[in-house]
């Protein structure tokens, strides 16, 4: 045990007191560095978070933490009042927009047997009862499909080569009431009628997607001259609704390089979304929470996203605000969008582009390395590339030539025999089986890869807060980012809002 005589003390903090008179806060606070901050997150912190969001949503009728709702309301509060806990370390603002918000039921029933059902997005609202079930040859494409017979009745129709909103236009075109769409793979088909390409004249009629094998029954029944009826009931809300992002930036540190770490706040509507993406929020907090222990060279700033399963909304409102001058500051912006999935793998946005061949601005391709090397070196846990390819908040910062990174823990792509024997978990299924459903839980998360995550991120944030060297040069403003990108997009795996099907 060490012992010091008051003399020494004094000197001691004397000695202290002037190493830090060159920083923002001076006397106050000692630097940020990796190790202590990683060792500030907890799992502790890091499930009462996860658990209160998930409180936050059950106190809610909607039972979830949508954009604009009561429980994502109450998210933006919790979020708020935590890093007021801060004292003035940080600024934290809020940032309002308005976005369209969009919500789909459907209840579909065969000879009054229920089955199991889903909705399109911007589909018509309707209800019928006992109405018969018309096959459409081929796909529906063609208006010559339809027989006149379907005039009045349901049209039974297969998924596949055009857009949902074509056969939905077609289906108006030859009378039909509503259109029943059965899957052409095993699964459920989540679609949107909002189609940018061409459709035909008319106006769409209300549409609801069942399972291949049911299409392939009543096919088949009505092949043999059975006669089937249906009844549909399909309801909508299509409003636009004012929500918030939270930012909060350190008081202190350069505020001409800012490091940028970001997570979004919103659910979809199915459940209170604690992996996607109550963990990434979560953990953005407890770090931002724990640096506020430390002094930064460079300014930290933190966003909390909304809408962005609407279609990343929120963070491409905050980039379409800033100037060229403000997007300059921004060194490095890294996501972290699902980070706790229960069959998780560790995955880093392949910055790189050496296995998705999607390189980002000039930074991205560090910000990889220092994952890897921090992976590697220091938690000692195996990490793997994954697609670099804009379907989280990172997106709009790639396409204003920031340079970007993040990690992930996959969403509903299926675990590979590979990965299982690298990460454990279950090879041919999903790495988060209850991704945007109801069980999307605090009993759905690996607090492993939560922790391990959350510690990466204290590490990215203590690294860049410290220096930029590692970075490399500041990049050049480009705009052709997305572009690139565009070419080679795998929506296999990893992805998380804004990616509905189109056909
Ligand atoms: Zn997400």
């Amino acid at each position: 045990m060490l012992k010091f005589t008051l003399l020494q003390l004094t000197t001691l903090a004397l000695v202290l007191l002037s190493g830090q008179e060159a920083l923002a806060r001076p006397g106050k606070l000692r630097p940020v560095e990796s190790k202590r901050l990683r060792n500030g997150v907890k799992r502790k912190a890091l499930l009462d978070g996860s658990r209160k969001l998930q409180e936050i949503a059950y106190a809610t009728s909607e039972r979830n933490r949508v954009f604009g709702s009561p429980g994502h309301k109450a998210t933006v509060e919790y979020i708020q009042s935590e890093l007021g806990k801060t004292g003035d370390y940080f600024d934290v603002s809020l940032q309002p927009f308005t976005a369209t918000y969009a919500e789909h039921s459907a209840e579909v029933a065969i000879d009054n047997q229920p089955v199991k059902s889903v909705t399109f997005t911007y589909s018509p609202n309707g209800n019928f009862q006992d109405v018969e079930v018309v096959n459409i040859n081929n796909l529906g494409c063609d208006q010559s499909d339809f027989p006149p017979e379907v005039e009045g009745k349901i049209a039974l129709i297969k998924r596949g080569t055009c857009g949902f909103s074509v056969k939905s236009a077609r289906a108006g075109n030859a009378k039909a009431v509503a259109v029943l769409l059965y899957n052409n793979a095993p699964g459920d088909v989540s679609g949107t009628l909002g189609s940018k390409g061409p459709i035909p004249e008319g106006s769409f009629v209300p549409i609801a997607g069942i399972t291949q094998e049911l299409g392939a029954t009543l096919v088949a029944r009505l092949a043999a001259g059975e006669k089937v009826t249906a009844d549909m009931k399909l309801e909508g809300i299509i409003e636009d609704r004012l929500t918030h992002n939270v930012i909060a930036e350190t008081r202190g540190g350069s505020k001409e390089q800012v490091i940028f770490v970001g997570a979004h706040s919103d659910s979809v509507v199915a459940g209170p979304g604690i992996n996607d993406n109550g963990s990434g929020s979560v953990a953005l907090l407890t770090v931002a929470k724990e640096l506020s222990k430390y002094s930064v060279n460079n300014a930290v700033r933190f966003a909390w996203w909304s809408a962005e399963e609407y279609g990343l909304l929120g963070a491409e409102h905050y980039v379409g605000e800033l100037s060229q001058e403000q997007k300059d500051q921004i060194r490095l912006y890294l996501n972290f969008d699902m980070i706790a999935s229960p069959n998780y793998v560790l995955s880093v946005h392949d910055g790189d582009g050496s296995t998705f061949n999607t390189t980002g601005p000039p930074g991205s391709a560090e910000a990889e390395a220092m994952f890897f090397d921090y992976f590697k070196n220091v938690a000692k846990q195996p990490l793997i590339e994954g697609p670099f390819d804009g379907r989280s908040d990172y997106g709009p910062f790639l396409d204003a030539g920031i340079a970007a990174g993040g990690l992930d823990t996959g969403a509903e792509g299926l675990k590979t025999e590979e990965e299982a024997k690298i990460f454990g978990g279950q090879a041919g299924i999903a790495y988060d089986s209850n991704y945007h459903q109801a069980g999307d839980t605090i009993d759905n998360l690996s607090m492993k890869a939560f922790e391990v995550n959350a510690k990466a991120i204290a590490h990215a944030v203590a690294t860049y807060a410290t220096s930029f060297e590692s970075l490399g040069p500041r990049a050049a403003s480009t705009n052709n980012r997305r572009e690139a990108a565009a070419k080679k997009v795998d929506h296999s795996t990893h992805r998380c809002g804004g990616d509905l099907a189109l056909l």
